[in-house]
């Protein structure tokens, strides 16, 4: 069998279309949608990808800023700088940009996506937005999760009553995904570093979401023929190019879907991105699930 290939580009451009349809509908009145990233330090895969959510916010309309703070700055330099754009009409999606600097512990990371006014909080990561998740309620999602969630949909992959193995528990990916799956009616299996016999979980999925950041990691044998992958690892080979947590070759030869990396998931999470910026400025949160 040959995977059907999802197309994350193509449907990154489709979401942009939707959004920038919303955007105009908000310029007749009178709003322009207005996305904050606060950048701290010089990690230079966050430069490119601040760069890469600026650009494409330029192309729908949305006027897009990026805050641009020294590696050693304050925990609170960066609240400050929270509470202004918090204050900021403008400014109407706040994002900052993970991982922070090495100077800020990991409560005062806490802190700092605390301090996020939820209704700005377009990265889906404060408290309130991932709790309205669990609970079921109105709010921001992730954005790299609800992309997949989107790349199943537009794909036609039956959710409903399927098994699903989601492959890492981070805040940002693994966790929301699952709850998104099950919201859509999935039997859900979350799996981590220190899972039993992954191979084993993975082989039983009719879904599978791979988020752990170890190239080539799930292999074609582990894979159900027929099933979905969704691979949202971004990882550099030591000759510089990029490749996901699936092994690409080996999995489409059993898969009935699979993303490729890059071109899967990355742009869907800036087009999810964009899409929770205009529902903010549009005062919708939550129209995103
Ligand atoms: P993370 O490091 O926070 O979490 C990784 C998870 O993988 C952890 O929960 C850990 O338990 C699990 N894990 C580690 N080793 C494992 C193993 N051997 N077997 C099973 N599970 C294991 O990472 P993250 O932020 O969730 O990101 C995961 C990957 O996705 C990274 O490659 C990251 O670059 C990529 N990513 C891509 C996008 C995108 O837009 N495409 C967005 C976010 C993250």
């Amino acid at each position: 069998m040959a995977a059907e290939i999802i197309d994350g580009r193509a449907l990154a451009r489709a979401v942009r279309r939707e959004v920038k349809a919303r955007v105009s509908e908000l310029a007749g009145r009178g709003v322009v949608p207005g996305l904050a990233v606060v950048l701290a330090g010089d990690d230079p895969a966050s430069q490119i990808y601040v760069r890469s959510k600026a650009k494409m916010a330029a192309r729908v309309g949305i006027a897009a800023r990026t805050v641009r703070l020294p590696a050693e700055v304050s925990a609170g330099d960066l609240l400050a700088v929270v509470e202004r754009l918090n204050a900021d009409e403008a400014v109407h999606g706040i994002l900052v940009q993970l991982p922070l600097p090495a100077g800020i512990s990991p409560e005062d990371a806490g802190r700092i996506l605390r301090a996020i006014d939820p209704a700005k909080d377009v990265d889906g990561l404060h408290p309130a937005s991932l709790g309205a998740l669990v609970a079921g309620e109105p709010g921001f999602v992730a954005c790299t999760p609800s992309g997949c969630m989107r790349m199943l949909a537009a794909h036609g992959v039956p959710i409903e009553g399927k098994r699903a193995v989601v492959i890492g528990r981070s805040t940002i990916v693994g966790k929301p995904m699952a709850l998104l799956l099950l919201a859509a009616h999935a039997t859900v299996t979350v799996c981590h570093s220190r899972t039993a016999d992954l191979k084993a979980r993975v082989r039983e999925a009719d879904i599978v979401v791979a988020a752990v950041g170890r190239p080539q990691m799930v292999r074609g044998d582990w894979i159900k023929p027929g099933a979905a992958v969704i691979d949202v690892g971004i990882n550099r080979t030591p000759e510089g190019t990029l490749v996901g947590d699936v092994h690409f070759a080996e999995v489409a030869a059993v898969a009935g879907h699979l993303t490729p990396v890059p071109g899967g998931v990355g742009p869907m999470t800036i087009a999810s991105l964009l899409h929770n910026v205009s529902l903010a400025a549009a005062g919708r949160p939550g129209g995103a699930r």
